[in-house]
């Protein structure tokens, strides 16, 4: 680096303005800690994200962190769709094992709001007539080219040459974080081999605010509420299948998505444009290092069918803003390695136990050989007839934040 250019102070840097990092920046301001957000998008796109088709099922203590960081009152109460319960089924079998809050029908299990909605809400958050927007550096359409971390803090280098200092580094540029590589984090990374397409439908019998996941032989499907006859859909295929799905005339598809639905909600038509992910579960061998810090899919990236990304992703950087704030109101160094080392402990305590049960799920119900069908089933009876496996997971999407 050329020892001449000036250089900017800044508490926390963050690489990447998603919705993790944007609630991030949010949440440190709100303690006083100054922040930079680099992403390489432009302002224009952050402010107004395209759709990309994900219904992002949020627990009760998301929402009550968003709450607090001003972005769930930025949410349109027409965008947020209360979830009643979950239904699951397997392989051709009616029987499902139903997941639901267990109190009354107004006791919602979780609330499904469009992920383009909540990037939006957490960008406007941010802006300064915002009520509680702080002390934060945008650097848009921007990267890191190089960094060091030293005893008192990290130098950075970004593409446009500038300079930065500052106290603590973090990665929130997705589960293919090249922050994370470069700190020299290594990641377990887990190819599923399939691919995940997200769309809404609309359908002639109404689904009850009910969610459905069937895992069928040789296909997933999902469906999420969201106005009485209209759901997000989503299939679970091998690329190849993939490829020709989407070849589908619209008549076409409309058709294969009523049929794989087997006429339960009748006749289903297709209302947007279709998405498509690569399925690949991602988990950060270590979720610091010094004077760095990984939060959001950087650190877990969730296979989405327990839908939980996000969910841990606020759990994380609460967690991290709170430690950094209560250092800083300490006047104690807000990114020392025992502050570190804590978040580190609490987030893998808090993501390690459903990282590894989505990933058994995941495992189970796309094995459709003859012995894993049964164990499916036996799987399901015992969640359907055994209340605290159910209750467990109604509780954990109805737990309030602390
Ligand atoms: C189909 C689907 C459905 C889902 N459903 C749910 C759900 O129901 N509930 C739930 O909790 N979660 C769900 N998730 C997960 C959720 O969407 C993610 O956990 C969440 O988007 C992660 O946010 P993030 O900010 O960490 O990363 P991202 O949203 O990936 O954002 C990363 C940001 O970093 C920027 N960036 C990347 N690389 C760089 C770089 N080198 N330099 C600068 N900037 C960079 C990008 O431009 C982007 O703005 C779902 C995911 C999918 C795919």
């Amino acid at each position: 680096m050329d020892d001449s250019t000036p250089t900017t102070q800044v508490d926390v840097a963050i690489v990447g303005a998603g919705p993790i990092g944007l609630c991030f920046a949010n949440a440190l301001s709100r303690q006083g800690v100054s922040s930079m957000l680099i992403d390489r998008q432009p302002r224009s796109a952050m402010a107004d994200p395209g759709n990309d088709g994900r219904e992002i099922a949020l627990t009760r203590a998301s929402q009550q962190i968003l709450d607090r960081l001003g972005v769930w009152s930025g949410i349109d109460p027409a965008e947020r769709t209360r979830m009643r319960a979950a239904k699951v089924f397997d392989g051709q079998s009616l029987f499902a094992m139903e997941i639901a809050p267990g109190a009354t029908r107004d006791d919602p299990l979780g609330c499904l709001v469009p992920n383009r909605v909540i990037r939006r809400a957490a960008y406007g958050a941010l802006q300064p007539e915002a009520p509680g927007a702080g002390d934060i550096l945008w650097r848009d359409e921007g990267e890191i080219v190089r960094f060091q971390a030293n005893e008192a803090a990290v130098d950075i280098e970004l593409g446009s040459g500038e300079r930065v200092q500052a106290s603590l580094l973090v990665a929130a540029d997705s589960r293919f974080s090249t922050t994370r590589r470069a700190m020299g984090i290594p990641a377990r990374t887990y190819q599923h081999g399939e691919q995940m397409l997200v769309c809404r439908m609309h359908h002639d019998e109404p689904h009850d605010q009910t969610a459905w996941e069937w895992f069928g032989y040789g296909q997933t499907l999902a469906l999420l509420p969201v106005d009485t006859h209209c759901s997000s859909l989503v299939l679970t295929l091998s690329p190849e299948a993939m490829a020709q799905q989407l070849a589908l005339s619209d008549a076409a598809f409309d058709a294969d998505i009523t049929r794989r639905f087997e006429g339960r909600l009748g006749a289903m038509h297709r209302i947007a444009e279709p998405h498509c992910y690569p399925l690949v579960s991602v988990y950060a061998e270590r979720f610091v290092g010094h004077r760095q810090a990984l939060i959001g899919d950087a650190a877990v990236g969730m296979h989405p069918v327990t839908a939980h990304g996000f969910n841990l992703g606020l759990q994380g950087l609460a967690r991290l803003a709170e430690l950094v704030g209560e250092a800083r109101q300490q006047g104690r160094d807000i990114a020392s390695p025992a502050l570190l080392r804590r978040y580190q402990r609490e987030q893998r305590l808090a993501t390690g136990p459903l990282f590894a049960a989505t990933l058994a799920i995941v495992g189970l119900y796309t094995d459709d050989r003859p012995p894993a069908r049964l164990l499916r089933k036996a799987v399901l009876r015992a969640g359907e007839t055994a209340w605290p496996i159910r209750r467990l997971i109604a509780g954990h999407l109805t737990r309030s934040a602390s």
